[in-house]
C-alpha cells in the first residue's frame, strides 16, 4: 500500500465541538499509526458563512488538542482546480447545465413525494437543446451545474461499516455549482482528494450518501478512489443527534471550564470502540495499537461526566515534571515536587492547586465559630520542626489525649483552622507544608 493520507475537512463557519473533534482525532491517529500525513482542509468555499475567526479557532483547537496538521491547505485558493476539473466534466458531458428556479425545484420535488416516490431529479436539463440552452442564457438566465451520475450500482467495503451498495438511479444529480458560480461541497471535496493523494477518507456517518455520488466522480475524473471509513455520530444522553446542541461541549468551553486536552483525547479516541475508557497520558500511547476496525456501527453515548472523571484521572497520575511549568504559570511559586504529591489527588481541574497552594502557604481565612481555647492548646504542643509524615499523627494524638476529644471533634476544628476548608488532601501531607510558623498563626484565632 502506498503512503496513508488522511484529511480532516472542517468548514469554517463555527466552533469545533466534540463530535468534530472525534473525526479529528481519528483521522490523526490513524495517519500516526501508519506514519502517514494528516492535513487539515479548511471548506471554505461559501464565502459569506466562512470565517476568518472560525478558521483560526478551529486551528487553535486542534494545537490545543496535541494534533499538529503536516499540511493545510484552503478551499478558497484552490478555486482554479476546481474551475478545470469542472470544465473536463462538461467535456466530456458529466457536467451538464441547469436552468430550474429553487420553486420549479421545490415543485418537482413535492409532485413526487405526493406521488410516492423518491425526490429524485428528473434530468429534465439534460434534454434541452443547444439552441434552447442559448435563448436562456441570452435571456439572462445564469445556469446552476448538476453533476451526471452514471448508472449502476455504486459499491465499497466502508472501514466501519463494512460493504455498503446504492443503486445510481436512486440518487440525485448533484448540483457541483450554483446559479451565481459558488462551488457546493460535493466536487470540490473529490477534486482536493485527488489533488492531495488521499488515501482514506474518514469522516462522520452523515455523509454516507455523499461517498456514493462522491466515488461516481473520482470515476468521471479518472482518479484512484480513496478507502472511507464512515464513524457513527455521538449521541447524547437523550439518544439525540450531539452535533444539534454545540454550547458546553465546544473545545473553547471545555477548555475553559478545565479540561485536560488529554482527557478529550482518551474519551474520544476509544468512545464507540470495545476497549475500555481510562486515562491515558499521551497521545503516543493512543496511537500505539490504533485500529479503525475497532469502532464499531452503534452511535455512542457522549456523556461529560465521563470527561470530567477522566480529567480528575488524570490530574492524579500527573507526573511533576509535567506539571512544574504550569503551576509557575499560574504564580504558584511555593509549588515544589512535594506539594504537588500531596495536592495532586484532590484536584478536578489543574486550577484547583492555586486553592491548596493557599492553604499552605498563603492566607487563610479563620473559623468562622472557632473553639479558640482547643485551638490554643493544640497550638501549645506543636512540636518543634524538622516536619514530617508522622508529625501530625504525632501531634494530634497528643493534642487528643490532652483535651479528652477524638475522631471528627478533634480532627474537624484543626483541619478548618490549619487549611481554612472541611476537607482535602491529608492532613499528615498538608502539615509539613504548612510548618510551625504558619500552624501557630492560625491556630492562634483572634
Ligand atoms: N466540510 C465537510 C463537513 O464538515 C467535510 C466532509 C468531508 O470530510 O468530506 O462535513
Amino acid at each position: 500500500m502506498g503512503e496513508v493520507r488522511v484529511r480532516f475537512a472542517p468548514s469554517p463557519t463555527g466552533l469545533l465541538h466534540v463530535g468534530n473533534a472525534r473525526v479529528a482525532l481519528v483521522n490523526w491517529l490513524f495517519a500516526k499509526a501508519a506514519l502517514g500525513t494528516f492535513v487539515l482542509r479548511l471548506d471554505d468555499t461559501d464565502a459569506e458563512r466562512s470565517e476568518a475567526r472560525f478558521a483560526a479557532a478551529i486551528e487553535r483547537d486542534l494545537t490545543w488538542l496535541g494534533l499538529a496538521c503536516d499540511t493545510r491547505v484552503r478551499q478558497s485558493e484552490r478555486m482554479d482546480d476546481y474551475r478545470a476539473q469542472l470544465e473536463r466534466l462538461k467535456e466530456s458531458g458529466r457536467a451538464y447545465a441547469c436552468f430550474e428556479t429553487a420553486e420549479e425545484l421545490e415543485f418537482k420535488r413535492r409532485k413526487s413525494l405526493r406521488a410516492g416516490r423518491p425526490p429524485i431529479y428528473d434530468r429534465a436539463a439534460l434534454g434541452l437543446g443547444a439552441a434552447e440552452r442559448d435563448k436562456l442564457i441570452a435571456e439572462g438566465r445564469r445556469p446552476h451545474w448538476r453533476f451526471k451520475l452514471d448508472e449502476g450500482e455504486i459499491a465499497w467495503t466502508d472501514l466501519v461499516r463494512g460493504p455498503q451498495r446504492f443503486e445510481a438511479k436512486n440518487l440525485s444529480d448533484p448540483v457541483v455549482v450554483r446559479g451565481d458560480g459558488a462551488f457546493l461541497y460535493m466536487l470540490p471535496s473529490v477534486v482536493d482528494d485527488v489533488a492531495l493523494k488521499i488515501s482514506h477518507v474518514i469522516r462522520g456517518e452523515d455523509h454516507v450518501v455523499n461517498t456514493a455520488v462522491q466515488i461516481r466522480m473520482f470515476q468521471a475524473l479518472g482518479a484512484d478512489i480513496p478507502a472511507f471509513a464512515h464513524l457513527p455520530l455521538l449521541m447524547d444522553a437523550k439518544g439525540e443527534n450531539l452535533s444539534k446542541r454545540l454550547g458546553s461541549l465546544g473545545l473553547e468551553s471545555l477548555k475553559d471550564s478545565g479540561i485536560e486536552p488529554m482527557a478529550v483525547n482518551s474519551l474520544l479516541a476509544r468512545l464507540g470502540t470495545a476497549d475500555a475508557i481510562g486515562p491515558v497520558l499521551r497521545l503516543a500511547d493512543l496511537v500505539a495499537g490504533f485500529e479503525l476496525g475497532r469502532f464499531g456501527r452503534a452511535s455512542p453515548r457522549f456523556d461529560p461526566n465521563e470527561l470530567f472523571r477522566l480529567n480528575a484521572q488524570l490530574l492524579h497520575a500527573m507526573p511533576f515534571a509535567e506539571a512544574a511549568p504550569r503551576l509557575k504559570a499560574l504564580g504558584l511559586t511555593s509549588a515544589d515536587e512535594r506539594f504537588w504529591h500531596a495536592i495532586r489527588s484532590n484536584l478536578e481541574r489543574f486550577s484547583d492547586a492555586k486553592v491548596w497552594h493557599d492553604a499552605c502557604f498563603g492566607d487563610v481565612p479563620p473559623p468562622s465559630d472557632p473553639a479558640r481555647e482547643f485551638l490554643r492548646a493544640a497550638a501549645g504542643a506543636l512540636p518543634p520542626e524538622p516536619w514530617d509524615d508522622g508529625t501530625w499523627g504525632a501531634w494530634s494524638r497528643s493534642v487528643g489525649e490532652a483535651t479528652g476529644l477524638k475522631g471528627a471533634q478533634l480532627f474537624r476544628p484543626l483541619r478548618l483552622a490549619l487549611t481554612g476548608r472541611e476537607h482535602g488532601p491529608e492532613m499528615k501531607v498538608l502539615l509539613p507544608l504548612i510548618g510551625r510558623a504558619r500552624a501557630e498563626k492560625r491556630l492562634d484565632v483572634p
